[in-house]
């Protein structure tokens, strides 16, 4: 019984991360069967945001426009880069309150084993973005993981030799863990006891 609207739906949807072919099955049913508004909104959504979001051109991160809201505002520090691997940690440091700085989102982390390269995390660009002259102290705040710690040391190496002063968040957040769900005031002050 082939129903090609419905298995290519449940195929769809089993390209979301964490996503079998059980919870497919059952997020399919779902909307047709109690949700077709709901179905009709994430279409419309996931056509607009895959056609309007892009990365900034400063920070890599999403944004709608060339450069995202963070990077375009005055009031924070030029002087403080913290990089990051993805918006989500992005949003965890923001949440804290306590960084004024910006920020270089690699949307990704160093990964051989993956393929991910140095070319997939922009570290090309993220040298670029480090020595604009403006930048004095760039904060490694990549996940206390293996490959974040591996990506931490080449992108301290790599802007170390090109005189900048790299900092790293202080040990007290867990290793093993990844910013986005750490606490907040660990996080803090992680961030607060960075060397
Ligand atoms: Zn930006």
């Amino acid at each position: 019984m082939a129903e090609p609207a419905l298995d290519g739906l449940i195929e769809a949807l089993r390209r979301l991360p964490g996503v079998g072919q059980k919870s497919a099955q059952r997020m399919a049913f779902h909307l047709l069967q109690h949700d077709r508004d709901g179905a009709a909104r994430i279409a419309a959504s996931l056509q607009k945001a895959v056609a309007d979001v892009r990365h900034c051109d400063r920070c890599h991160t999403f944004t709608e426009g060339a450069i995202c809201s963070t990077c375009s505002d005055e009031r924070r520090d030029a002087r403080l880069l913290c990089v990051v691997e993805t918006p989500a940690d992005q949003a965890a440091l923001e949440r804290t309150g306590s960084y004024k700085g910006l920020y270089f989102v690699l949307m990704g982390r160093l990964s051989p084993l993956d393929g991910v390269g140095a070319r997939d995390i922009g570290l090309a660009q993220l040298i670029e973005r480090a020595t604009d002259g403006t930048v004095e102290e760039v904060i490694v705040a990549t996940n206390f993981t293996a490959e974040g710690e591996a990506t931490a040391h080449v992108i301290g190496e790599t802007l170390k030799s090109r005189g900048l002063r790299v900092t790293r968040l202080a040990r007290g957040v867990p290793i093993g863990s990844e910013l986005e769900y750490v606490d907040l005031g660990t996080i803090a002050h992680a961030l607060s006891e960075r060397r």
